[in-house]
């Protein structure tokens, strides 16, 4: 009898990781940032994150061992380019986060109710695992400067209970980004830049 082959890792291809963010969702956040989306929303503000080229190609398995060694986290954050690109991959990542106790934070540019009629399982995958969809494609005809909205089209949409009463949303307290100096003295700005 031939052995079973080990079941492959997922691979996410990933634009750029951050270990520690407060601009990027309620609390202290980890954010990974995925490479790739098909939208082409005038003014998108991650230009460099649209193509399909391979960036950093890294195993579902590794990046959670990454991410459930950080201390003081509270949950992820998937931003990008478009993770609903990569659903598979982030919902293996998700559920592994999600059973560690993290919670997850998603912008999507897709609205939800395409999502929801997207027929796509792997689609209802990341979304059962996700606590808070910022969902909707940037319009740059409806400015915002709202609490994680960059414009008012765009829907803070709780998938789950768990960050509706986390003080930062209670507190709804506007657009924030921080500029983060690495230990190679790397200057790095995250969140919503657009206020600077
Ligand atoms: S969905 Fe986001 S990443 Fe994609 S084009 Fe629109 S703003 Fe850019």
């Amino acid at each position: 009898m031939s052995k079973a082959e080990p079941p492959k890792d997922s691979l996410l291809n990933m634009a750029a990781f951050l270990p520690v963010s407060h601009s990027n969702g309620p609390g202290r956040r980890a954010v990974v940032w995925v490479q790739g989306c098909n939208r082409n929303c005038p003014g998108c503000f991650n230009q460099e994150m649209r193509h399909f080229a391979d960036k950093e190609l890294i195993a579902v398995r590794e990046l959670a061992g990454r991410i459930l060694a950080i201390e003081g986290i509270e949950g992820v954050t998937f931003s990008g380019g478009e993770p609903f690109e990569q659903a598979k991959s982030l919902a293996e990542l998700a559920e592994k986060l999600a059973d560690s106790g993290l919670t997850v934070v998603l912008f999507t540019g897709y609205t939800f109710d395409e999502l929801a009629a997207g027929n796509n399982s792997d689609w209802q995958r990341l979304l059962a695992v996700t606590d808070l969809l910022v969902a909707g494609p940037y319009e740059k005809t409806l400015p915002a400067q709202d609490y994680l909205r960059t414009s008012a089209n765009q829907q803070l949409l709780f998938l789950s209970d768990k960050l509706k009463r986390h003080p930062d949303i209670a507190g709804y307290q506007g657009q924030t980004a921080e500029i983060i100096v690495d230990a190679a003295g790397k200057v790095i700005v995250t969140g919503f830049d657009k206020i600077f």
